[in-house]
């Protein structure tokens, strides 16, 4: 068993390096794939993860691992790892040695229905697998305007690449409500409401009328909803947001080091009371939502490693799942040229992650309802606890 430990965590770390190193494609070798159709499209949703922009080029949004781990496929020319199509198949390759052929994402029925007033579902809630989607209500965000956005951010500079051939803009509570009732009657089972800071913090009727809609479609009081925000000044805010139905609230903190976090996150920083209001605010989150129900974010490989650790540690010890992940500089973001650590780095990071969730006992379950899709911490918790379907198969 131990061998097939050995072989599932190479092919975990093998997403990690595609992920942090890319993968390197002709952009038209997708041309006779039946994307769109039996296979899913990628959907911008804040960030174009792509090294660079591709307009009016559609690219599959991942594939599975031959153990059945999600990769994402992340387009970067000068990676060593390569997507290859030969008689009809397409393959991994790393430095071009095969690796495994590559089945793509199949694309969710909802993703071909509009809206009663004709917009494309795809537009309104982007599949993420495992029965998770994500809906950005907002495709910008207020604190550019103030130059104070986020280093290593590119939401506007994604919207004003694809905004008008993606039709990205605001979604109305009803377009989501019809949107998010089609995913759930097709087999999703958990959401996550995010985009940018609205101008005047006016985010949350808004995030209440969604609330509604979504109960009103689905007609599910839980619909396991997670609200992203960010931290409001004044706390009782937040109750709102469990008073609509929210089961999980995420507020991201991104860096955990209190003088990175000013410089990287000016906006964060100056607009909402500063770093100490900001892990306030998680700790006040946790007693509205209760531990193991409250996500935060740190964009792992700015600061040192320890500091993100130390950062997990500590909100894992409050009851807020923290979750790293791994940076990738983005075109358009302030940072776009800079690099990520490396993914050995990238993979003991999340490792050690794992261990600090284990030691503060949240569960698998609690894990994916927080993160709102299948985190690499879950599938190494599915790898030791030997939860994965391919345990399964050889037992039996
Ligand atoms: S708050 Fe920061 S990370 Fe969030 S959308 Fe605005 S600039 Fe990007």
């Amino acid at each position: 068993m131990s061998t097939l430990k050995e072989i599932l965590y190479k092919e975990l770390e093998l997403k990690i390096s595609t992920q942090v190193d890319g993968i390197n494609f002709d952009p038209y070798v997708f041309k006779t794939l039946d994307l769109g159709g039996k296979y899913q499209e990628e959907m911008y949703g804040c960030f174009e993860h792509a090294y660079e922009t591709h307009v009016g080029l559609k690219f599959p949004t991942g594939f599975r691992s031959p153990h059945g781990f999600i990769y994402n496929l992340r387009w970067d020319r000068r990676s060593s790892y390569s997507l290859i199509h030969e008689k009809g198949t397409y393959y991994l390759t790393h430095h071009g040695e095969v690796l495994f052929p590559v089945e793509f994402l199949e694309r969710p029925e909802y993703y071909s229905l509009k809206t009663s007033d004709g917009t494309r579902m795809s537009t309104l809630a982007r599949y993420n697998q495992d029965g998770a989607i994500g809906i950005v209500y907002s495709n910008e965000c207020a604190l550019k305007e103030k130059d104070q956005d986020c280093k290593f951010c590119n939401i506007n500079a994604t919207k004003d690449t694809y905004g008008e051939t993606e039709g990205m803009g605001w979604k109305n509570p009803k377009q989501i409500g019809e949107a998010v009732a089609a995913a759930y009657s097709e087999g999703a089972r958990t959401l996550t409401l995010t985009g940018g800071f609205v101008a005047e913090r006016r985010e949350v009727e808004y995030y209440l009328d969604v609330a509604d809609s979504i109960k009103e479609h689905t007609g599910l009081n839980d619909f396991n909803g997670t609200a992203t925000i960010g931290a409001p000044h004044d706390l009782s805010v937040v109750d709102k947001y469990k008073e609509a139905g929210f089961r999980t609230i995420a507020t991201n903190i991104e860096i955990w080091d209190r003088n990175i976090f000013k410089a990287i996150c000016p906006g964060k920083d100056l607009q909402c009371g500063g770093w100490d209001h900001w892990v306030k605010t998680l700790e006040y989150e946790v007693e509205v939502f209760g531990r193991g129900r409250v996500r935060s974010i740190i964009v792992a490989g700015i600061e040192p490693k320890e500091s993100t650790l130390e950062g997990i540690e500590y909100l894992a010890s409050k009851g807020v799942l923290c979750f790293a992940s791994s940076w990738n500089p983005n075109p358009g973001s302030a940072l776009e040229g800079h690099r990520s650590p490396e993914p050995a780095w990238h993979f003991d990071l999340l490792k050690k992650s794992a261990a600090i969730y284990r030691k503060y006992g949240y569960t698998h379950d609690q894990i994916y309802d927080c993160y709102a899709t299948t985190s690499v911490v879950n599938y190494i918790y599915q790898i030791e606890d030997e939860t994965l379907p391919v345990f399964t198969a050889k037992v039996a």
